[in-house]
């Protein structure tokens, strides 16, 4: 059967959405409501509730009372199997429309839309296999009066705050591992990207995912998403975002009830390219790692650090790359890098353009705000003559902007790469095993790429080291992340009395 094709101009009026709880939608009503201007263009696309505390409560009461009795968690692993299965049957069916919705809130290319949600679809079949899978350990080695057994329970009641970079994705790559293990989630997306998690909600539920089990609550940062860290009735909370609210999640833990906690924050990515490596593939890889997604990802390899003998000339390629990628309105099928998805992000970005000049880097290419008539756009941007200690080499800019710092010997490189407080991914690019090894264990990062990068999949885990996170997504490390461990002791035969 064909797919159905989709209208890919732009909404005449945005479109109403409300919010998903216990198996239905609820409308907006009398609540204030978010409009969504699409950053491409500038034009209104959606219109989202601004929820309520009590709204919140709703939401996670349901989820509590989906949980507690064991709609979703009693079932075999083979019946929440099938219901992932028909959730990526789902998310096939209306591929066209979700990559439409991500490209028309997030500003991201449309052919980039498409790719990611294909990956979805991915997970939700790997994460299938999970299901059925989990299972603990057994012991047969405490003597004949003992035997042990140890089990994995789903944590209960899932809180999940996604970010706005990678709408459906980040999504994507939590829900079908969350729900394998058994748990029940209460979502808050970004309040800027907020239609594609409605919709995902839409379509467990017509997979057949029990009512209560994935609940949406849509609304601000400051007010839901509070709420949700500091709900007492939420199990775990898993939070993708920046390092300065993921220290807020984790103070509202300590504050309530403990909750586990998962995180995914920033970080300062290096790509290490060794003046051995196949340089063309490197300059290649070492663009599409910052120019991705407008560099708004917290994987972007933003800090280049090359051997000094072929610095300059590895520069020059990386510029020559820049000048060839075709920026441009997202909804146009031939675009590589599309709008910067806030305003904030954008002036964010363009500040810290201003610092690395004020600092004293050379701006070897870029530096410029885009003007297609509309939206928001930055050119790819590269900076020569970075020290360690500039805001621009230290500090996440997430967006498409990349420093240039030389290195002489395989230590000063592994040295610079650790210079930060972050420890999320890191590449390195070379033809010596020796040194792609030795770099590889040395470099402290939660994802590592070989002569590539920013390569993923549902069967390797994500998170970081250092102050890039906590625990891991994806795989079956991701969904164990979503269990608990129960030790169980089982005495065979007659007790030996204690009182006699
Ligand atoms: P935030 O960390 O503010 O946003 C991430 C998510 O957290 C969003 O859903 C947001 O909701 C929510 N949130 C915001 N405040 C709270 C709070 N007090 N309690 C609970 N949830 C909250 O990131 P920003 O959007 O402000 O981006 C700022 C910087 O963060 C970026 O420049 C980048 O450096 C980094 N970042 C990193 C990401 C990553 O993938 N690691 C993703 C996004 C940003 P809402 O958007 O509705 O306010």
């Amino acid at each position: 059967m064909d797919k159905p094709t989709i209208d890919l101009s732009l909404p005449k009026t945005p479109r109403e959405f409300g919010f998903f709880v216990d198996g239905g939608w609820i409308g907006a009503g009398d609540r204030d409501v978010f409009e969504r201007n699409s950053p491409g263009h500038n034009v209104p696309v959606s219109r989202i509730p601004k929820c309520t505390e009590a709204d919140l409560d709703m939401a996670v009461a349901s989820a509590r009372r989906a949980f507690d009795d064991r709609r979703w968690s009693g079932l075999s692993g083979a019946d929440r199997a099938a219901v992932l299965l028909k959730t990526a049957e789902g998310i096939r069916t209306r591929a066209e429309e979700i990559a439409y919705w991500e490209t028309l809130e997030n500003g991201k290319p449309i052919s980039q839309a498409r790719a990611e949600v294909g990956g979805c679809i991915g997970m939700f079949e790997y994460a299938s296999g999970l299901a059925r899978a989990i299972h603990g350990d057994s012991f047969n080695n405490l003597g004949d009066g003992m035997f042990g057994v140890v089990t994995r329970e789903p944590v209960g009641v899932v809180g999940l705050i996604t970010p706005w970079n990678f709408p459906f994705l980040i999504l994507c790559e939590r829900v079908p591992y969350i729900l394998a293990a058994g748990c029940t989630i209460v979502a808050k997306p970004s309040e800027v990207t907020s239609v594609t998690t409605l919709m995902l909600a839409e379509i467990l539920h017509d997979a057949g995912l029990p009512d209560g089990v994935m609940n949406v609550v849509t609304g601000s940062g400051s007010t839901i998403g509070q709420g949700l860290i500091e709900h007492d009735h939420v199990d775990m909370l898993s939070f993708t975002g920046s390092t300065a609210v993921g220290r807020r999640v984790v103070e509202a833990s300590g504050r309530t009830n403990f909750k586990k906690l998962g995180l995914e924050l920033g970080g300062k990515n290096p790509q290490i390219v060794f003046a051995d490596a196949d340089l063309e593939d490197a300059a290649d890889g070492v663009a599409f790692g910052i120019g991705f997604n407008t560099g708004q990802c917290c994987v972007s390899g933003s800090r280049l650090i090359v051997e000094r003998s072929v610095a300059d000339q590895f520069a020059d390629m990386v510029a020559e790359k820049f000048k060839k990628v075709r920026v441009g309105d997202p909804l146009d099928e031939a675009t590589q890098v599309g709008a910067i998805t806030t305003d904030a992000q954008n002036a964010t970005i363009m500040g810290y353009i201003e610092k690395g000049q004020s600092e004293g880097a050379t701006l070897l290419h870029g530096g410029e705000q885009l003007d297609f008539g509309r939206g928001q756009y930055i050119a790819p941007t590269l900076f020569g003559n970075v020290t360690r200690d500039m805001a621009i080499a230290r500090e996440e800019i997430f967006g498409p902007v990349l420093t240039v710092m030389p290195f002489d010997t395989v230590e000063q490189a592994i040295d610079i790469a650790n210079d930060t407080e972050y420890g999320l991914a890191a590449s390195v690019w070379t033809k010596n095993i020796d040194k792609a090894l030795t770099v590889t264990r040395r470099v402290q990062a939660g994802r590592f790429w070989v002569n590539t990068t920013l390569s993923g999949g549902p069967e390797l885990p994500i998170g970081g080291f250092k102050q890039s996170g906590w625990g891991r997504e994806a795989g079956i490390y991701g969904v164990e992340e979503y269990t608990q461990i129960k030790s169980v002791h089982i005495e065979i035969g007659k007790r030996s009395p204690w009182v006699e």
